[in-house]
C-alpha cells in the first residue's frame, strides 16, 4: 500500500505513525512538505519560550526512522507537484496542510502599516522562511493584540519578555535583535466576549503572571459582567476566573512592562498617525445575552472608546489555504470533508482515496496531543475504505523522484534535515540556546549543497 501525506506537522506525523504501525499491511508512506524543515507549527508556531512542548518532535523522529517512511521536503503541493501526480503514484492521499491563512478583522484601517496579522508576527519570531523579511516595527510603546486564544497570549508574552528570557530559546536571531531594541512597554489583549468565553487555556494564562519584568493587569470591572452561574461553569472556566481574580488583586507597579487583559470590546476602526502607521483604535463595548437555549451571544452597545496605540496584531483565527486540485469548503475555510473523508463541496460526494487530518480538517482547534487520536480516527477510515486497493499497480516507487526532478525541485530528505538540524544546534551553542534557526530556504539548500 502506498500513501502520500502532504504536510509534516503533528497531524501528518500522527497519521504516518498510525499507518506505519499497521500489522495487516505493509504501508509505504511518503511525506511531502513545502518547507525543507519538518514539524509544521511545532517549529513555526509554538512559542520559543515553550521549549518543552517542542520535545514532541522526538516522537516524530521515531516515525521518520521507520524503513518504509520517506520525507520529501521543499516540495509544495499545487506547484512542485499536483494532485493528479499524487493520484497516479499513490493508493491513498492524506492532506495535512494545516491552516496557513489568517482571518481578517474586516474593519476600516486594517491595511495601515503596523497592523500586522499575528501569523506574520509569529512566523517572524519563529524564523519561518515566509516571514523572515516581515516589517515588524517595535519603536512604539503600546501594542494591541486582538483575540482571546492562546495565540494572542503567545504574541503578547513574546513582546514583553526580556532579552535575557528570550536568548536561551530558539527564537530567530533577527527577532531577538529587534526585541532587544524594542520600545514596547504596554500590551493590551482584547476579547470580544467575556472571560468565561475566552478560548485560551488556564495554563497559558497563568504564565502571564510569571514573566521576569512584565505584570498582568486586570481591572476588577472587567470581571463584573459574568453571565454563567457559578455552578454551571466548567473546570477550565473556573480556573481562568480564579487566575484573573488573582491578577485583579495583585500588587501593581512592581514590574516595568504591563499586560492589560480587557474583555467585551470589539475594534471597529484602526486609524493612522502622522508617520503613516497605526496610532489608535476605536473600540465598541459589547454586552452578552444569554439565549433561551443557554447559548451566549455578543451584542455591540454602541458605546465607544479610543485607545492610543502604535501597533495592532489581530490574532482572531486561521483558515486553510486553497490548494489547486484540493476541494475547499468556502464556508468553513477548510479542506472539504466529512469526518476526514474528502468530499466535493458542491455535490457532497466522497472523493475516493483522499483524506484530510489536523487543522485542515477541523479549523484551528486542538492542541498538538489531540491530533494523535484524531489522525488515527481518519486512518481507521482509510483502512476500511482501502481493502483491495493495493492490487492497483502503480509506477515504480522511485518514479515520483523523477517527477520532482523534472520540475527542477531540490528534494530535502529526512537525512538532509538532520544535517540542517545539527547545523542549527551547533549555531545555538553560541548563545546557549537549543538552536539558532536558519530562516532562509536558499541558505538551507546551499548548506546541503556543500555537504
Ligand atoms: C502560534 C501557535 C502556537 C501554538 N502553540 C501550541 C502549544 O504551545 N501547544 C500545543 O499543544 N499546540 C500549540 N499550537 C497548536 C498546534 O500547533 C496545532 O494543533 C498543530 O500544529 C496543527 O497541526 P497540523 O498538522 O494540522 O498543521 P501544521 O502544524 O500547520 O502543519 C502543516 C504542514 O503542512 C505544510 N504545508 C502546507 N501547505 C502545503 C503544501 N501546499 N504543500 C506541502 N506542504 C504544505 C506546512 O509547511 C506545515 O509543515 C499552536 C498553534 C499556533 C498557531
Amino acid at each position: 500500500m502506498r500513501v502520500a501525506i502532504i504536510g509534516s506537522g503533528p497531524s501528518g506525523f500522527y497519521a504516518a505513525e498510525a499507518l506505519l504501525k499497521r500489522t495487516d499491511a505493509v504501508v509505504h508512506v511518503d511525506m511531502f512538505d513545502r518547507l525543507p524543515t519538518p514539524y509544521g507549527l511545532v517549529r513555526g508556531g509554538v512559542a520559543p519560550d515553550h521549549q518543552n512542548i517542542k520535545a514532541v518532535t522526538r516522537v516524530y523522529e521515531r516515525t521518520a526512522a521507520r524503513p518504509t517512511f520517506r520525507f520529501f521536503g521543499n516540495v509544495r503541493l499545487g506547484t512542485d507537484i499536483t494532485v493528479d501526480d499524487l493520484r497516479r503514484h499513490y493508493h491513498q492521499i492524506v492532506y495535512a496542510v494545516g491552516n496557513e491563512a489568517d482571518r481578517r478583522l474586516g474593519i476600516p484601517g486594517e491595511g495601515i502599516p503596523r497592523c500586522t496579522p499575528a501569523t506574520v508576527f509569529i512566523g517572524w519570531y519563529n524564523g519561518h522562511p515566509d516571514y523572515r523579511h516581515a516589517k515588524i516595527d517595535l519603536s512604539v510603546s503600546r501594542v494591541v493584540v486582538v483575540g482571546n486564544g492562546n495565540v494572542a497570549l503567545d504574541a503578547a508574552r513574546i513582546l514583553l519578555r526580556t532579552p535575557a528570557e528570550l536568548e536561551k530559546t530558539d527564537i530567530a536571531a533577527h527577532a531577538l535583535d529587534a526585541l532587544r531594541d524594542s520600545r514596547v512597554r504596554e500590551v493590551f489583549i482584547l476579547g470580544r466576549r467575556g472571560p468565561e468565553q475566552a478560548s485560551f487555556t488556564a495554563a497559558e494564562l497563568e504564565e502571564l503572571g510569571e514573566m521576569e519584568d512584565a505584570e498582568p493587569i486586570v481591572a476588577p470591572s472587567e470581571l463584573a459582567g459574568l453571565v454563567i452561574p457559578e455552578a454551571a461553569r466548567n473546570k477550565q472556566q473556573q480556573r481562568i476566573l480564579k487566575i484573573l481574580q488573582s491578577f485583579a488583586t495583585r500588587q501593581a507597579n512592581v514590574k516595568s512592562r504591563k499586560l492589560h487583559l480587557r474583555f467585551l470590546l470589539s475594534p471597529t476602526e484602526i486609524f493612522g498617525g502622522p508617520d503613516g502607521g497605526v496610532s489608535g483604535l476605536i473600540l465598541e463595548k459589547n454586552r452578552l445575552e444569554v439565549q433561551a437555549d443557554g447559548t451566549v451571544t455578543v451584542r455591540g452597545t454602541g458605546e465607544t472608546e479610543v485607545l492610543d496605540i502604535g501597533m495592532v496584531l489581530p490574532a482572531i483565527g486561521f483558515s486553510a489555504e486553497r490548494i489547486a486540485g484540493v476541494p475547499y469548503d468556502e464556508k468553513a475555510r477548510i479542506v472539504a470533508n466529512e469526518d476526514g473523508r474528502v468530499i466535493d463541496p458542491v455535490t457532497r460526494s466522497v472523493v475516493p482515496n483522499e483524506y484530510v487530518v489536523g487543522w485542515a480538517r477541523t479549523g484551528p482547534q486542538g492542541l498538538i496531543g489531540s491530533h494523535k487520536a484524531a489522525s488515527a480516527h481518519v486512518v481507521a477510515h482509510m483502512i476500511t475504505d482501502g481493502a483491495g486497493l493495493a492490487t492497483r499497480v502503480l509506477p515504480d516507487r522511485d518514479a515520483i523522484i523523477n517527477v520532482l526532478h523534472r520540475q527542477g525541485v531540490q528534494i530535502v530528505s529526512f537525512d538532509d534535515w538532520k544535517q540542517l538540524d545539527d547545523v542549527e544546534m551547533a549555531r545555538g551553542v553560541r548563545r546557549d540556546a537549543p538552536r539558532d534557526k536558519i530562516v532562509d530556504v536558499e541558505a538551507m539548500l546551499a548548506i546541503l549543497g556543500q555537504h
